[in-house]
C-alpha cells in the first residue's frame, strides 16, 4: 500500500468590525484577522494541524501583529464577520 502524504495550508479570514488606527500607514481601518494552518495530508485530506498562527494586519499596508489564540478567538466572537473559510 502506498500512502501520500503531504502538507496543507488553510486560511480562514475574518475582518475585523472595529476601526483601528495604523501606527505605519497611520490610517484607520478594519483590519483583517488571520488564522493560518499547516495540515499534515494523507491522499490530498487534512488530516493532523501542526502549525497554527494567528495574525491581525491592516489591510492598506499589511502592518502585521501576531495574536495568540485567547486574543484571537475572542475577537471574532466579538467583533468580526468572516470572509471566507
Ligand atoms: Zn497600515
Amino acid at each position: 500500500m502506498i500512502f501520500i502524504a503531504g502538507i496543507q495550508p488553510k486560511t480562514e479570514q475574518y475582518q475585523s468590525l472595529q476601526v483601528k488606527y495604523c501606527t505605519r500607514c497611520h490610517n484607520d481601518s478594519q483590519w483583517i484577522l488571520q488564522k493560518n494552518q499547516q495540515f499534515i495530508s494523507l491522499f490530498f485530506m487534512p488530516v493532523v494541524p501542526f502549525k497554527t498562527e494567528y495574525v491581525y494586519y491592516c489591510p492598506i499596508c499589511g502592518n502585521t501583529e501576531i495574536l495568540d489564540r485567547e486574543t484571537f478567538e475572542s475577537k471574532i466572537k466579538r467583533e468580526a464577520v468572516q470572509l471566507k473559510h
